[in-house]
């Protein structure tokens, strides 16, 4: 495991989707003045001073029609499988309630570190409304406000400090970290086990005991991976573990964790609108794609039914038109032999470097065939490109005026990239820069 990781908990409406998304910054969650909006974003990532982490909103994580004690406890339950230090908040305002002692209690139990953040307290006098907090039994609470910004440094502060000193563990660095997600009975696991052999599924007994125990390394054919999250994968036996949106955070904290993400279709039931949800996810991350269809033996078919089926893929999943598609059988082994080299490959892809010069020669060739059109009389001008970055590619156009160049046409400059380049497997970024 590379960044520890902070839980948020606490009862409905008290403003935990508030401070996730002040933690995590970027793009935000929905916040309404009602409880129980959908959000989508559960994990996220946060730094605070010289540290990195995660963090987890509990509180989008639904666990059903179950009353509120109930979800408070399964919430405060993944807070501590999932978390290093688990920050509890409650509502200054509204004051202390028996939801708020049921789960502190469960928090006592844990041992894990746990902070207390008492919220909307948005002024100086609403600040002794704190106090009464100290009867949780868990140390200072923190006075905060999230809709003004008030007490998070400090509050931060706190909870970095109960991070343990050994943090990052880095794996050998040319390892491939590869995560597999999809919905719950896709084969996930049946296909960590093909790809593993009999003699690795022991890990299962370890696994979700202690959380430097959920990633898997292997090697095979000279080339070091490790599977991401192989826990998350072999169920722990929770309740709250057949639920969507668990199964969603899940995949998030696994597409975070790694470079390439297998997104598991179920080749005998089809696309869902979970799948592409979940593929976006990854493609969003800037993480390679390889999309799987399993369960393939248990389709009837003939000699048209996969051509057929991967023109359904190519529909539904336009976003990633990139990803090569696999077309396997967990269960009989059938094909998985192929996974390995097609994850080393869009690995590859994911992480290559183009020289400026063939990248120059590229574009200007583009503009050669296509120029770009004129908006309202004046053309665009691109002068020249350059590669910032890997994993994914980003590549920056220097250009006469930015706002000239338009979507369309970046999407042309990309086809070309990869017609000219390959990237199977890998989004890659374009941005442009105004020069002078
Ligand atoms: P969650 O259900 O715990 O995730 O709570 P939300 O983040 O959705 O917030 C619930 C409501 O409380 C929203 O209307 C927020 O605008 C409001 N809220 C959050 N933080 C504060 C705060 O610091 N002060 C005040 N006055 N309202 C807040
Ligand atoms: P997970 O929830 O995604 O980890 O899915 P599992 O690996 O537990 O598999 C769910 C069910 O699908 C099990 O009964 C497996 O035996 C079955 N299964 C997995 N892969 C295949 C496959 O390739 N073909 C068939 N026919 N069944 C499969």
């Amino acid at each position: 495991m590379s960044k520890p990781t902070i839980a948020i908990v606490g009862r409905p409406n008290v403003g935990k989707s508030t401070l996730f998304n002040r933690i995590v910054g970027g793009r935000m969650a929905i916040v309404e003045d009602k409880p129980g909006v959908t959000r989508d974003r559960l994990y996220g990532n946060g730094s605070w001073l010289t540290h990195d982490f995660h963090v987890i909103d509990t509180g989008g994580i639904e666990i059903g029609d179950e009353p509120l004690l109930e979800k408070m406890r399964a919430q405060a339950e993944i807070a501590v499988d999932e978390a290093d230090v688990i920050l509890f908040l409650v509502d200054g305002r509204t004051g202390l309630t028996d939801a708020d002692e049921t789960v502190a209690d469960l928090l006592r139990k844990s041992k894990k570190p746990v902070v207390v953040a008492v919220n909307k307290l948005d002024n100086y006098q609403q600040r002794e409304l704190m106090y009464e907090f100290y009867a949780l039994g868990l140390g200072d609470p923190y006075a905060i406000s999230c809709a003004h910004g008030q007490g998070i440094g400090d509050l931060l502060d706190a909870v970095v400090a109960q991070f343990s000193d050994n943090e990052p563990i880095n794996e050998a660095d040319d390892a491939i970290r590869f995560a597999l997600i999809g919905r719950p009975n896709v084969g996930k696991s049946s296909l960590v086990n093909t790809i593993l052999g009999k003699e690795r599924v022991i890990v299962s007994d370890l696994a979700g005991t202690t959380r430097d125990a959920i990633d898997t390394p292997f090697s095979r054919d000279g080339q070091e991976y490790v599977i991401v999250d192989t826990a998350g994968i072999r169920r722990r036996g929770r309740v709250y573990e057949k639920t969507e949106k668990y199964s969603v955070l899940r995949a998030q904290r696994s597409i975070e964790e790694s470079d390439v993400v297998l997104v598991l279709i179920n080749g005998e039931e089809g696309i869902i609108e979970q799948d592409k949800k979940i593929a976006g996810y990854a493609h969003e991350a800037g993480r390679a794609i390889v999309l799987v269809v399993n369960k393939w033996d248990a389709v009837e078919k003939d000699d048209k039914t996969m051509e057929k089926f991967r023109r359904k893929i190519r529909e539904q999943f336009q976003f990633i038109d990139y990803a090569p598609i696999v077309f396997l059988s967990a269960l009989t082994g059938s094909r998985v032999d192929q996974v390995l080299p097609v994850i080393r490959q869009v690995a590859e892809n994911h992480s290559l470097r183009v020289q400026t010069s063939l990248l120059n020669d590229c574009i200007m060739d583009t503009i050669a065939m296509t120029p770009p059109p004129s908006d309202k009389g004046k053309r665009l001008k691109i002068f020249y490109a350059t590669q910032v970055a890997v994993r994914p590619p980003m590549f920056v156009l220097f250009v006469n005026d930015p706002e000239l160049l338009h979507f369309s046409y970046v999407r042309h400059i990309e086809n070309r990239l990869r017609e000219t380049f390959g990237f199977i497997g890998t989004p890659i970024k374009i941005v442009s820069r105004k020069k002078n």
